[in-house]
């Protein structure tokens, strides 16, 4: 074992089972591990280097900033975090954003907003947060709580309360736990990442966002993993032509730096005054200068690359040996395998040369969405011959 190894297995909290693999560097889909050995990227850092490792225009903006001003707190005006709000504001119809550190803070912000719109427009005991079953937002205390999945809660009680789950794709049983409780907001992710690559039906996406504006319940996206390009549109929700009252991301917004977005649509954009909020690294203009340079490549040129990209994984491998079925949208995929588990599936690859994740029981495909063809062609080979 590398010093590297030894040196983490004893000085860094076990919450990680890492593969024993240690990676040193990498440009755009290709990292390499400490022997020199190459990897293809299929899984970006869980959907977080959107345009791939040390991507030459992210590294000139950030490294840009960071020689003007790497942080000066909320309390001044910067203009990378001015610019990037108002341009994630232009491209979504969205009204105010709030930065934040993570995807988990960044559904913290959801949350607060809800319930203190649900307060002053229907009263304090108006605070339920509904969530889907087999959801994922979180590992702070309250996302915990969001987090559909009883697994995550057990050892950690007592969680935040004011959190009910509903089935997934199930309307009439979403209606009926909003109608037994007093209920602010509606949190969902368009496509359940965490819980196994679920894209939710587009009846039911509609039928929740109805429901919600007729009964003036925010209705909160969670884009964590979804956003930013990734399924194909800018954010996921418009595959299904709705619009959330809230919309939070991180992971790719970053390109690899620490940042969440709260978006605020117009129902809710005044909703947070002074003082109600705030984060000392929140927006902070070294993230917001590499985020800018990401979102602002986001066009419908990119968009439609994501989803060749995705057309042509699904064609390769939706009738391949091995694969049971196929879900996701864009270059969000996962591969449920009927002949081995995911977790064997995923290291023949990572033997053979291509980094993937899994989620659940699935191998989880989240590569850069500018992973060049050449890249995606070889790393697709290498996992139809691993499925079989
Ligand atoms: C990853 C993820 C989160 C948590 O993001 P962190 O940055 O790890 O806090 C929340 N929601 C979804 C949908 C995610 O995929």
């Amino acid at each position: 074992m590398t010093d590297t190894k030894i040196v983490d297995k004893q000085y860094v909290a076990n919450t990680y089972n890492r593969f024993p693999v240690e990676i040193v560097s990498g440009k755009g889909s290709y990292v390499y591990d400490e022997n020199g050995k190459e990897y293809i990227d299929m899984g970006s850092g869980i959907g977080v280097t959107s345009f791939g490792i040390s991507d030459d225009v992210w590294q000139k903006a950030v490294t840009q900033q960071l020689s003007k001003v790497q942080h000066m707190s909320n309390l001044y005006y910067t203009q990378p975090c001015a610019q990037l709000a108002e341009l994630l504001c232009k491209k979504t119809g969205m009204k105010k954003v709030f930065f934040s550190n993570s995807g988990a803070e960044s559904n913290e912000c959801s949350i607060k907003v809800a319930r203190k719109y649900a307060a002053e427009k229907k009263g304090a005991d108006y605070s339920t947060i509904v969530t889907l079953v087999n959801s994922f937002h979180g590992r702070t205390l309250t996302t915990l709580s969001a987090t559909g999945q009883d697994h995550y809660h057990e050892l950690f009680q007592p969680l935040t309360p004011g959190f009910v789950h509903t089935p997934a794709n199930d309307l009439n049983a979403l209606i009926e736990t909003v109608k037994a409780n007093k209920v602010a907001g509606i949190m969902m992710e368009i496509i359940q990442g965490e819980g196994g690559v679920l894209p939710l039906d587009a009846d039911f996406v509609k039928g929740v966002a109805k429901f919600a504006k007729e009964n003036d319940i925010v209705l909160m996206i969670d884009e964590v993993q979804t956003g930013n390009g990734r399924t194909g549109e800018l954010y996921a929700y418009m595959n299904y032509g709705i619009q959330p009252d809230v919309v939070s991301t991180a992971k790719g917004i970053g390109g690899g730096l620490p940042l969440g977005a709260t978006m605020l649509g117009e129902k809710v954009e005044n909703v947070l005054g002074f003082g109600d909020h705030g984060s000392t690294f929140g927006g902070n203009p070294v993230c917001c200068a590499g985020a800018l340079s990401i979102i602002e490549r986001i066009d419908d040129a990119l968009l439609a690359d994501v989803k060749k990209k995705s057309k042509y994984i699904f064609d390769e491998l939706a009738n391949a040996e091995g694969v049971e079925s196929m879900s996701g949208l864009g270059l969000m995929i996962g591969i449920k395998p009927s002949k081995k588990t995911a977790g064997d599936v995923l290291k023949i690859c990572m033997e053979k040369g291509v980094l993937c994740l899994t989620a659940k029981d699935k191998v989880r495909l989240l590569p850069a969405l500018n992973i060049p063809m050449e890249a995606l062609e070889k790393a697709v080979k290498v996992i139809k011959e691993a499925l079989v």
